[in-house]
């Protein structure tokens, strides 16, 4: 799950570690008045959206009036902001964020990710800050120094100093940086990221370290434990599909191609988008319908698959284990019959009763292309797509 800078910036806060101060608001007028009260003369009017590179989109200008102010907000609020995170289609902006300006004295990269290879929260620390660390990673991977995390998200001291020195911190700010390395940690185990990212972390001119920027992804197998995060939610920065499937228990995450794919159980569902490319064919999405398939749930599914415009056909593949193959071919072809379908479907069953099943769908009388394994189905559907 997703939140905002200014969300992630209060939860720095929490944790004591430094952040500008700052406002968030909904309205031009807001954003005057919040520059009122904040009272210093330079400060930075952000476009709060749940993607990065708003800098060189056009989504922060340093003010350094009122009127100024003014102005940077009636720019920003309701632009259609691209960067490269948004896609081109860009993300409206409905909040900004405005905070009191600092005067950077040099920006540094800082983040934790999970490090798959060893199972633990690892540290990232760059003297390359305010660039995509993406890029760096690829041109100068040197320049990004790694220290691994505990799992409860603790930090070797002499990797806090090797990172703060390696970075290029100012001997006398290596101390406070430190710190903040240790913060972040805390922040990123206690509060369940994925990722905590601070780009550009800064030293200011008068001798501060602190985040002028910061993204925090948080893991949603945690959410259970987390009833704030319901809250702090910006349903209008989701995907509307994805919001709509999370509705019936599906997990449904959009993708780029034109193959729609249902499949009960993660694993399978990932081997079947595998598969698909496999064959020259690309997934519209991954979705896991679960382990009951219901008439319901499977309508509701097809609906969110369809509505993808995107979507030139359609795969099923279903493995009835506990959920015998007749039930699922009896939800299949209700829901097909409830959804005008327009485009090929391949529908895969095995399990079960399987038999049963495929009887099922072939007598339905509808326009089912039925396949009797994976590659089996891949290629039909990969087919069908292409001749379509
Ligand atoms: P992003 O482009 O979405 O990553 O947005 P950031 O919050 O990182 O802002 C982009 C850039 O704006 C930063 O890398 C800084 O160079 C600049 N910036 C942001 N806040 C301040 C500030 O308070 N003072 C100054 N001088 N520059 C700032
Ligand atoms: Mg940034």
């Amino acid at each position: 799950m997703k939140i905002h800078e200014y969300q992630a910036k209060q939860l720095l806060a929490k944790y004591g570690l430094s952040v500008p101060e700052g406002r968030v608001c909904t309205s031009v007028e807001e954003v005057v008045q919040a520059y009122k009260e904040l009272g210093t003369p330079l400060q930075v009017v952000k476009a709060q959206i749940h993607a990065g590179g708003r800098g060189k989109g056009g989504g922060v200008i340093l003010v350094r009036s009122q009127q100024e102010a003014r102005e940077a907000a009636e720019k920003i609020m309701g632009m259609t902001l691209i960067t490269h995170q948004t896609g081109p289609d860009g993300q409206l902006v409905r909040k900004l964020w405005i905070e009191q300006g600092s005067d950077i004295e040099t920006e540094y990269y800082l983040g934790i990710a999970v490090d798959r290879e060893t199972n633990c929260p690892v540290m990232m620390a760059s003297s390359e800050g305010g660039m995509e660390i993406e890029a760096v990673a690829e041109a100068t991977p040197e320049k990004i120094l790694k220290a691994p995390l505990t799992a409860d998200g603790k930090l070797d001291p002499a990797d806090a100093q090797r990172l703060a020195e390696g970075m290029g911190i100012p001997a006398n700010l290596v101390a406070d940086a430190g710190k903040y390395f240790s913060g972040l940690g805390e922040v990123f185990c206690k509060e369940d990221a994925s990722i905590a990212e601070i780009n550009p972390l800064v030293t200011t001119k008068d001798g501060k370290v602190m985040a002028l920027d910061a993204k925090v992804d948080f893991d949603s197998n945690a959410e259970f434990r987390h009833s704030e995060w319901a809250e702090m939610r910006d349903i209008h920065e989701e995907d509307p599909k994805e919001l709509e499937a999370s509705k019936f228990g599906l997990s449904y995450i959009a993708l780029d191609g034109s193959i729609g794919c249902m499949v009960n159980g993660a694993g399978l569902a990932m081997s079947t988008m595998d598969v698909i490319q496999l064959y020259g064919g690309s997934p519209a999405n991954f979705l896991d319908v679960g382990g009951g398939a219901t008439v319901e749930n499977v309508t509701a599914a097809f609906r969110i698959i369809l509505s993808d415009p995107k979507v030139e056909g359609v795969l099923i593949n279903i493995f009835g284990g506990i959920m015998k193959c007749d039930i699922i071919a009896e939800g299949v072809i209700g829901a097909v019959k409830q959804i005008e379908l327009n485009v090929p479907l391949v529908v895969r069953l095995e399990g079960t009763n399987v038999e049963m099943g495929r009887k099922m769908l072939e007598e339905s009388g509808l326009p089912i292309i039925p396949a009797t394994d994976l590659d089996d189905a891949a290629q039909k559907i990969c087919i069908a797509v292409k001749g379509a």
